[in-house]
């Protein structure tokens, strides 16, 4: 697998998740849209190439993220999803229409994490499966 996961079909980035999350993903998608908003996939897996290309241009604070998961014969198995509204991606609508803060009530109402909810770097449409590590949120708020 190579190239630009952003532009994948949502039915495929949704594929690229590890099933377990996958149904949790599902659930909030759904939720999302009973509301009112267009809630859309932008990431679901991406290698890991994309993920040092992203932090070249310091859109990233790690070089290997939850994104970047997969099985050992290479398929796709992704622990995290970057979920935007598709009128308004990352723009100050998304914030200005209460899409983030749905976007987290629905995450941890399914039992995911909400990256808008990190005190040091928000990552507002990150949802990832698992919390971060315990020693790399003791390295953020140590300012390393
Ligand atoms: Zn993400």
């Amino acid at each position: 697998m190579g190239g630009d996961s952003s532009r994948w079909t949502q039915d495929k980035k949704l594929r690229s998740l590890n099933p377990l999350f996958r149904a949790k993903v599902g659930a909030v998608l759904a939720r999302l849209r009973k509301r009112g908003f267009q809630p859309s996939v932008f990431y679901g897996w991406r290698s890991v190439a994309v993920q040092r290309e992203l932090d070249r241009l310091r859109r990233t604070k790690v070089t290997f993220s939850s994104h970047n998961a997969q099985r050992k014969d290479g398929t796709a198995n992704a622990y995290a999803a970057d979920i935007v509204d598709a009128r308004w991606g990352w723009a100050p609508a998304a914030k200005a229409n209460g899409f983030w803060a749905a976007l987290g009530e629905e995450a941890k109402a399914a039992g995911l994490v909400w990256g808008g909810s990190w005190a040091t770097f928000p990552d507002l449409a990150h949802v990832p499966y698992h919390p971060n590590s315990p020693l790399a949120q003791v390295k953020r708020e140590s300012g390393l």
